[in-house]
This record gives structure tokens, C-alpha cells and sequence, in this order.
């Protein structure tokens, strides 16, 4: 008798701990394998980088521990998980509660420099914003040509540059500015042999007239993974890295994104 109430207490028990740690719908977890980047699970659950940024609390999105439990949220972030209207009597502290995210973290995506005088009304993040774009190449970065028109150095013609050209010796590792998937690689017309990725959030990175390739499409790279080797392919008077950052399709100016000396 007396082992068959232990029987039933150890059956209350089990479904106890599996319903009473049950995730919220939609919700699943990962754990964190070794060498594994945020951007592969993110592509693995088919979700944006940024949710699980969110959900997660992650700061620094480069160093992700192994075998730390990851909540992989169920739907895309929506205007309202990422954007909070301030209201009367708000506090960055009542905010952080309601939001999951520590009040410092808040000042600090926000830039606040008073947090007792918060303006009510305004719009403040209430979640890491996705990691930035980062260098191409290693070491001091050598502009050889700026964005923007220009006459063509080999045509002559005034046109748009529609990236920036970095001094590059060939046989320089070329680096993916951000994480994601690439889309093309191979060659391009005057762009020579060419690497383009695509990032979250409709962004692409586009890294031309390289002599070596080390990716293929389809292929998911982490921030900072070598992707080619720099050379002169292409149209191009001499050895140089061709970058280009792209929103929506359009290339934008990439030191909106890079700071380049
Ligand atoms: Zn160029």
C-alpha cells in the first residue's frame, strides 16, 4: 500500500514538473551545440536572428556559450516586441519588468542618459537590435574609391559606385561583414568572381572581384567567416576588394553601417 502511494506521488510529481515548466505556446528550446553560431540556429528554426536575440536577452550575439537553453519564440518580432511608446509614470526599471529586459540594458540600446527623466510619448527599443555589419577585411581598412558617382576608372565614364573599394593585395582573406546565407557566388559580369550574401532584415553584402571563392550557395556563414580571397577579377585596374551593401535590393552607402576611417 505505502509503495504504491509513493507510485502515485512520483507519477504527480513528473506530470507536475512537465506541465508546470511547460514553454509558452509557440515556444521551443534549443540547447546550444559546440561551434554552432546564432545565425545557424536562427536559419534552423527558420526564424529572424533578431526574435531570438530578443527572446534570449543576448548581448553579445558573436559569443554564444555551448550548451546554454536558447527559447526559440515561435513567430517573427512585430512592431509592438520591439518598439515601446512611453507612458505617464513609466519608469525604465517598469518597463524592463514588463518587457524581460534589465532597465541598464534598456539605457544603454537607447542611449539614456538620465533615466529618471524619461520623456513620455517617445518611442524607446525594448530589444537588442541585431549585430552590426563588420569589416570586410582585417586591419586598417584603405579606401581606394568612395561611393557615390564617379567617372569609371577603366570606362571613364562619370557613373555610381555602388560600393566602396578597399586597398587589397590579391590572395587577402575577404571576411562575411555579417551572418547569413549566401545567395551568389561565382562570376558577375564586371564584377568578376563575386560572393553575396544575404542577410536579415533585406540586406545583402556583396564582396567583388575576388580570385579565390570559399563558399557555395546556399551555404549559412557566421559573422567573420572567411568567404574568398581579394584579387583583380572582373573589370578592375588593379587588385582590390569591391564592397557593397544593399537594402532592398539597393545599394547604400556603407559607411552608414561601417566606420571606416
Ligand atoms: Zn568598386
Amino acid at each position: 500500500m505505502k509503495r504504491r502511494l509513493i507510485h502515485i506521488l512520483i507519477v504527480v510529481l513528473f506530470v507536475v514538473a512537465l506541465f508546470g515548466t511547460a514553454l509558452p505556446a509557440g515556444v521551443q528550446q534549443h540547447l546550444v551545440q559546440k561551434g554552432e553560431t546564432l545565425s545557424e540556429i536562427a536559419q534552423k528554426y527558420e526564424v529572424p536572428l533578431k526574435s531570438i536575440i530578443q527572446a534570449n536577452s543576448i548581448k553579445s550575439a558573436h559569443r554564444i556559450r555551448t550548451g546554454r537553453m536558447l527559447r526559440i519564440p515561435g513567430e517573427s518580432l512585430t512592431f509592438e516586441d520591439i518598439w515601446y511608446k512611453i507612458q505617464p509614470g513609466d519608469t525604465l526599471f517598469s518597463i524592463g519588468r514588463r518587457h524581460n529586459i534589465e532597465w541598464r540594458d534598456l539605457q544603454r540600446i537607447n542611449g539614456i542618459s538620465s533615466p529618471r527623466s524619461l520623456q513620455v510619448g517617445k518611442m524607446i527599443r525594448i530589444s537588442e537590435p541585431g549585430p552590426d555589419f563588420g569589416k570586410p577585411l582585417r586591419g586598417r581598412l584603405v579606401v581606394t574609391s568612395k561611393y557615390g558617382y564617379r567617372p569609371h576608372p577603366v570606362t571613364g565614364r562619370y557613373q555610381h559606385h555602388a560600393g566602396i573599394d578597399f586597398r587589397a593585395a590579391t590572395g587577402t582573406s575577404v571576411y562575411a561583414s555579417k551572418g547569413g546565407r549566401i545567395i551568389f557566388a561565382g562570376r558577375k559580369g564586371g564584377y568578376g568572381k563575386i560572393v553575396v550574401i544575404e542577410h536579415e532584415d533585406n540586406f545583402t553584402t556583396w564582396y567583388g572581384h575576388l580570385s579565390r571563392i570559399r563558399v557555395k550557395v546556399g551555404q549559412i556563414v557566421s559573422q567573420g567567416k572567411v568567404i574568398g580571397l581579394s584579387g583583380n577579377t572582373g573589370i578592375s585596374t588593379g587588385p582590390h576588394l569591391h564592397f557593397e551593401i544593399r537594402y532592398k535590393g539597393r545599394s547604400e552607402n556603407p559607411t552608414k553601417y561601417i566606420t571606416i576611417p
